[in-house]
């Protein structure tokens, strides 16, 4: 676009606007070179010329300067302490040096010391000169691009909420942010060094649709050079805190950088709705849906292991009685009671859920109908013992009545065979079975057969 090719690295200077060229030389015939070298150059150069660091330092305080062209040997400085002592002055001035000294070794020193070009003096003719200049400005103008965004960087990496650690090839960590120091309760400088497993012992556990891909790569070989994308896995406090995190990877080259999240939070809450989904809030039961969701993989389980699996159905005799004489919240607290003594009764085992007001539905998993039976019985003695205190509020100051808090309850019992599709046929000869319990007297097991 722009013809000049000072424009290409500087940018500094509007199109045709000289470009401000400081001479730091004290011998004068090498100073007229310089300036003869650029002086068909005029309008794109403004040569002024200083013969001491002093005035250098001088003039740079004082005035614009785009260059600096600068001569080691100088009455009041000498060698590479001369660069030193411009780049200390002037960190961001692009620097181009002049020397005498035609010695590769020496050369190479004066680099290290910042400039960013270096001219031997015989080599000061117009394009040598002009090409040396334009390259130290367009170096410069990187080299700023660089620090500015590795200062962008490191000011992310620094402020970032989440813990960042970056990792070798050999899973030892080579960066990592304050946020992971505090995340894993120790010093950065503790934490640098570090063996990734040591803060992460498993990140490899459950990866995004990309570690998936690689799954068989990650079985193989225990290395992270295969990851990218996210996974979940379990973090490790120096103080002995144990939390999940969800980690973010990037490879570049053998170094991963991961962003690494406390999800301890999000777990509770995820937690809390799958148990607000899933239960019943009265008595903490299996709520219906979930119970028949447990009760169908039941079922599917039963069919790989041949053995036959048993279902009741439990529901309060009269159980509106109870609500009639002593109020809902006593009705309330005399299905909490059964509930728990239902799970007290049965094995941790065997699935209990509430499948509706005082009706609920049991799951013996492995459990013949002779066994189904006796459970039953067992559970229908153990209801009948039921005794729900009586609640203050409902208490009316006359004498205990351990009989008017006590309920039986009608068990129906059915068995799944291998052959059965769904839960629902067992479920609904289990119903039959508590139909007829009801109408035979209340408070009996009875148990219905596949013809
Ligand atoms: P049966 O012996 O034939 O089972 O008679 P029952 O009175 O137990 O049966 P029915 O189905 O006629 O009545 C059930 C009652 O349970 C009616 C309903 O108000 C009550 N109920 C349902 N859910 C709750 C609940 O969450 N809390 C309380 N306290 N009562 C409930
Ligand atoms: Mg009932
Ligand atoms: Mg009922």
């Amino acid at each position: 676009m722009n013809a000049d090719p000072l424009h290409i690295g500087g940018g500094l200077r509007p199109s045709g606007t000289a470009l401000e060229v400081l001479l730091v030389e004290d011998d004068v015939a090498d100073a007229g070179l310089v300036r003869h070298a650029l002086k068909d150059a005029a309008r794109r150069f403004r040569v002024a010329h200083v013969t001491s660091l002093a005035a250098a330092l001088g003039h740079i305080a004082a005035h614009a300067c785009d260059v600096v062209l600068l001569d080691l040997s100088l009455p009041d400085s000498f060698g590479l302490d001369t660069v030193r002592r411009m780049r200390e002055a002037a960190p961001g001035l692009p620097l181009v040096v002049l020397t005498g000294h035609e010695d590769e070794e020496f050369a190479v020193r004066v680099m290290a010391a910042g400039p960013q070009d270096y001219l031997f003096k015989g080599e000061t003719d117009g394009p040598a000169l002009k090409r040396a200049i334009r390259y130290a400005i367009a170096r410069s103008r990187m080299e700023e691009q660089l620090r500015q965004s590795q200062q962008r960087l490191h000011n992310v990496i620094a402020l970032a909420q989440d813990a960042i650690l970056v990792v070798d090839a050999a899973h030892r960590i080579t960066l990592a942010n304050p946020a992971a120091a505090e995340m894993f309760a120790m010093a950065p400088s503790i934490l640098v060094g570090l063996q990734l497993e040591q803060v992460i012992p498993s990140p490899l556990m459950t990866g995004g649709a990309e570690a998936a891909e690689e799954e068989d790569h990650i079985h193989a070989v225990p290395t992270l050079r295969a990851v990218a994308g996210f996974a979940e896995a379990t973090a490790q406090a120096a103080d002995g805190r144990s939390f999940p995190v969800e980690v973010s990877m990037s490879r570049d080259g053998d170094q991963i950088t991961m962003v690494v999240r406390d999800i301890t939070e999000r777990r509770r809450f995820e937690d809390e709705l799958l148990r607000l989904a899933t239960s019943d809030p009265l008595t903490g039961l299996a709520n219906r849906r979930h119970f028949l969701d447990l009760a169908e993989r039941e079922l599917v389980r039963q069919r790989r292991t041949g053995l036959s699996l048993a279902v009741l159905m439990v529901d309060i005799d009269h159980f509106k009685r109870i609500n009639d004489t002593y109020g809902h919240a006593e009705g309330d607290a005399v299905l909490r009671a059964v509930a728990a003594m239902c799970r007290g009764v049965l094995r941790t085992s065997d699935l209990v859920g509430r499948l509706g007001g005082e009706e609920f539905g049991i799951i013996l998993p492995e459990t013949t109908a002779a066994t189904a039976l006796e459970i039953a019985e067992r559970l229908r003695l153990a209801i009948a013992e039921v005794f729900v205190p009586i609640s203050p509020s409902s208490d009316d100051g006359s004498p205990p009545d351990a009989d008017r808090r006590r309920v039986t309850a009608s068990i129906g019992v059915s068995i799944a065979n291998a052959g059965e599709a769904s839960i629902d046929p067992p479920l609904a000869r289990a119903d039959t079975a508590l139909y007829r319990a009801k109408n035979t007297g209340r408070n009996r097991v009875e148990l219905e057969t596949v013809e």
